[in-house]
């Protein structure tokens, strides 16, 4: 994977904006490969759909790209709030490309972040615009990364290196079965897999994950049953094959 963006293209443009598109765009074309089958290429489909820049021409795999010059691991602007729920409420969110280039346009950081890992819990509503906007009283979003798990992170360019593609073909595979999950209930999903994540440990106790009680109850402020809701998404999780049982009330993160 070569990492460097073609400079050349930036001059037929002058807003900032623009030519960080342009480039990245450009390089996403050249350089990267579908994660979700063995497809060597991704198509640039951005002039008839707005939300979606890629799709693979052989899984219809759809990508949306940011890219940014600074790298913020906890949250990301994205588009208005109320379409990113409607995407989110039925199960349309593309997969994220979240794309960090530097000052001489070469790619130093590319996370994946599958479709199926947006929920409402992961979008904060921003303020409306001012009265004095051009697009006055309009709602942004913010995609929360911190609340997504490491899981729903995958690695594509690490550090100005790139990642082998069978690993990230591999992690997003061994994610894709959440999309099994009705997305009224993925949310909750989610939000155990984060709890546990946060754990920072593969094994852990059911004791151990209710510490994690707090962060869910703040999660879902009017859920009244958080233990009962942790422990029906345990099995959940092991269904999809990425917690296991080990002894009553002991568990292990698969993978
Ligand atoms: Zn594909």
């Amino acid at each position: 994977m070569n990492l460097q963006c073609r400079v050349e293209l930036a001059r037929a443009y002058k807003a900032g904006s623009q030519i960080a598109r342009v480039l990245s765009e450009d390089w996403c074309v050249r350089e990267l490969y579908c994660a979700a089958c063995d497809s060597d290429r991704l198509l640039s489909s951005r002039a008839n759909t707005p939300a979606i820049d890629f799709v693979c021409p052989q899984c219809d795999q759809c990508f949306q790209l940011k890219g940014f010059k600074t790298w913020n691991q906890r949250k990301i602007p994205d588009a208005a709030y109320a379409s990113m729920l409607r995407a989110i409420r039925s199960d349309r969110v593309p997969n994220l490309l979240v794309l960090q280039y530097s000052a001489t346009w070469a790619i130093k950081n590319l996370v994946l972040v599958p479709g199926v890992f947006f929920s409402e819990t992961v979008i904060e509503k921003r303020p409306p615009l001012s009265p004095s906007a051009r697009r006055a009283g309009w709602v942004g979003c913010n995609i929360l990364l911190h609340r997504i798990p490491q899981d729903g992170k995958i690695a594509v360019v690490s550090d100005g290196a790139s990642v082998a593609e069978r690993q990230v073909r591999m992690e997003f595979s061994r994610v894709r079965k959440l999309a099994e999950v009705p997305p009224t209930v993925r949310g909750w999903t989610l939000d155990v897999l984060t709890s546990i994540r946060k754990l920072g440990k593969s094994r852990f106790s059911l004791q151990e994950l209710y510490l994690q009680e707090p962060y869910l109850q703040g999660l879902h402020p009017r859920n009244q049953n958080v233990r009962p809701k942790m422990r029906q998404q345990l099995q959940v999780l092991r269904d999809l094959g990425l917690i296991k049982f080990r002894h009553p009330g002991y568990y292990e993160v698969c993978g």
